[in-house]
């Protein structure tokens, strides 16, 4: 910049006279100079700094574009992971629970904790808030479901191994083999009296059999009356649990004793003709907490004649183990 000069008329020398400048006013000009260049220079870092990138800036944005894209695809994979948690989550209401008589888990106690927003304050500061937060939440919902459908199958494991035991329990076979029968069976309900002539009420089903064919216990369970009873004669009755008790009447020979366990299938008695009986059979009663049932709403397991034979062999076996 080419120096300023400045002159003023003097009238007592009638020349012009060259004027310099007081060093305060020299300052003030060198202040504003600089002043200026800081200015300037400010504004065109600031330009630079906004359209070009330091190296390390680069880097750093680079990585956040990764970490965004990463978080993106883990939000993705968490949404098909809550989708198969949703399914088994579906399975363990409407099939396990179902079948196993279980109430259903709540949606409160599925999703408990997890709603709640305000436990990811400090993750709210981030300039992707949105998907840092979704992402926790799907990480948090699914870790929860985990641990309660761990603990479902865990109760549920225990109630089917209680169901398996109620199943060897009921008395769901029929106490004499069907090569061994002479006749159908006769049925349960109102018919004639064979003795008397009047109309009455038959509380079981009976199986016409030599005297000497083989009875079999028709549920797991625990012998709990042995000997004559009016009417019945010799007669055996089984407690099953679960409410259910079954009897065996008109019995030639009892081979069990009172507190003796039985397993389905174990021979317990013989075919007779004791007590009001009209020929050789066996007279055999399902009752359910204290009420007489048709036995015919039991015979769960339809087996076959081979079926049957070998069911009474593993009984015997089993029998003989528990002796
Ligand atoms: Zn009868």
């Amino acid at each position: 910049m080419r120096k300023k000069v400045f002159y003023v008329y003097n009238p007592n020398t009638l020349s012009y006279e060259r004027v310099y400048p007081s060093f305060r006013k020299r300052m003030a000009t060198v202040f504003r100079h600089l002043l200026s260049g800081i200015i300037l220079g400010g504004i065109l870092f600031s330009v630079l700094n906004y359209f070009v990138d330091s190296p390390r800036e680069k880097m750093l944005k680079r990585e956040n574009q990764q970490m965004r894209s990463q978080y993106k695809l883990l939000s993705r994979r968490l949404d098909e992971a809550l989708d198969v948690m949703a399914d088994v989550r579906e399975r363990d209401a409407n099939l396990y629970r179902v079948i196993l008589q279980a109430d259903p888990i709540s949606a409160a106690v599925w999703n408990a904790g997890t709603d709640n927003v305000s436990r990811y304050q400090d993750l709210m500061n981030l300039s992707d808030a949105d998907l840092v937060v979704a992402t926790t939440q799907k990480v948090e919902q699914l870790n929860r479901q985990l641990y309660v459908q761990t603990n479902s199958i865990n109760e549920l494991v225990k109630l089917g191994q209680q169901n398996e035991d109620r199943i060897n329990c009921l008395p769901a076979i029929q106490p004499v083999s069907n090569k061994d029968l002479k006749r159908t069976a006769s049925g349960y309900g109102l018919r004639i009296d064979p003795i008397y002539k009047t109309r009455k009420f038959h509380e079981g089903m009976d199986f016409a059999a030599d005297i000497g064919t083989p009875v079999y216990v028709t549920g797991n369970g625990t012998v709990v009356e042995t000997g004559w009873k009016q009417g019945y004669g010799k007669t055996i009755v089984i407690n099953h649990g679960y409410g259910y008790k079954t009897r065996y009447a008109h019995l030639s020979h009892i081979s069990v004793r009172n507190g003796q366990k039985v397993i389905r299938g174990e021979e317990i008695g013989l075919v007779g003709n004791t007590g009001k009986s009209t020929g050789p059979h066996l007279h055999y009663e399902v009752i359910y907490k204290g009420k007489h049932d048709n036995p015919i709403n039991y015979y769960f397991f339809d087996l076959s004649p081979a079926d049957y034979d070998r069911m009474i062999q593993i009984a015997e076996n089993q029998g003989r183990v528990m002796d």
